[in-house]
């Protein structure tokens, strides 16, 4: 594992992150609108790195499971390409970045219910409508995909707050009746929401992320052999950087330098290509919906290491 010379070892480099950006006020908001994202203390703080070369390094409550939320759009974009099908994906969801939140209706009536990117809601309810053609439990072939990843059970949806999120997903299901509107949506608008929101109840701890997410930083090569080609992961990176946090995916490229992918949850899962798979928790976030302590972190982490893509 390279860092550069004058840096400690991975174990102690992750152990002074910890220390270093474990908040220690509750700065910060939770989303109003999904309650089960407000009960994670504040001070909350993990961080895992899964290697190439296999070790795997964590600091803090990296074992602690949290809501991966939109986490979960990098590996349903990666199923999705990976299936044979893939091409018709591309025709129905672009690779530009928003501009916008997460959630905005705006842009999708002004561009005919074609979203910008697989990485906003829109875009990420058109690639679990896709992968309900394969069966309609898109979320359960979702968990499946993590759980092979990982390498041994762990990953779970929690269906609870699925169901209570569910309750409170108007703005969701409206993007979902824009996109059946514009014929953009072969599945019922309420079935391709249920299984959206179920996919981002995923809970999973910070290691499991970082290994179920080493395919990315191996050329398309995880656990159980290729999950995608080379080419495509190095796709899926280019719209992790410029689409993977949202409106602030110019900020975050500015300050870590790597492909990166945020979830309301707090978590935000970093690739460094040929290197290893981060990713580091914290619940509390910026008005963009990305973890503070997190992107901070990780903006330590890169100098401190030298891990940037540039
Ligand atoms: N489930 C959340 C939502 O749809 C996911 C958003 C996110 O993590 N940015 O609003």
């Amino acid at each position: 594992m390279m860092t550069t010379l004058d840096s400690p070892p991975l174990g102690l480099l992750l152990a002074d992150i910890v220390r270093g950006h474990r908040p220690r006020t509750e700065a910060g908001s939770v989303p109003a609108n999904i309650p089960h994202l407000q009960s994670p203390p504040f001070d909350r703080f993990g961080i895992a790195v899964a290697t190439t070369s296999g070790e795997v390094f964590r600091s803090g409550d990296a074992d602690l499971p949290f809501s991966i939320q939109s986490i979960s759009k990098v590996f349903t974009l990666a199923m999705a390409l990976s299936a044979d099908d893939s091409g018709s994906l591309w025709s129905r969801v672009l690779r530009e970045p928003s501009g916008t939140s997460f959630n905005s209706l705006v842009q999708l009536e002004v561009e005919h219910g074609i979203p910008r990117n697989p990485f906003i809601n829109s875009g990420a309810l058109v690639v679990t409508d896709h992968l309900m053609e394969r069966s309609p439990d898109a979320a359960a072939q979702v968990l499946r995909f993590l759980t092979g990843q990982v390498g041994q059970p762990g990953p779970f949806i929690d269906e609870i707050a699925a169901r209570s999120e569910l309750s409170s997903s108007s703005r969701n299901l409206a993007l979902a009746h824009f996109l059946k509107e514009f014929g953009n949506l072969r599945r019922p608008a309420q079935a391709v929401v249920e299984n959206y929101v179920r996919q981002c109840s995923i809970m999973m701890t910070c290691v499991e992320v970082a290994k179920a997410g080493l395919f990315l930083a191996q050329d398309g090569r995880g656990a159980q052999g290729a999950v995608i080609s080379r080419s495509e992961a190095k796709r899926i990176g280019s719209i992790m950087l410029t689409c993977g946090m949202y409106d602030a995916a110019g900020e975050f490229a500015y300050r870590v330098g790597l492909p990166g992918k945020s979830g309301v949850g707090g978590g935000i899962l970093a690739i460094v290509p040929g290197e290893c798979a981060i990713c580091v928790w914290s619940p509390r976030l910026d008005s963009k919906g990305n973890s503070l302590a997190g992107t901070a972190a990780l903006a330590d982490l890169s100098d401190r290491t030298g891990w940037s893509i540039f």
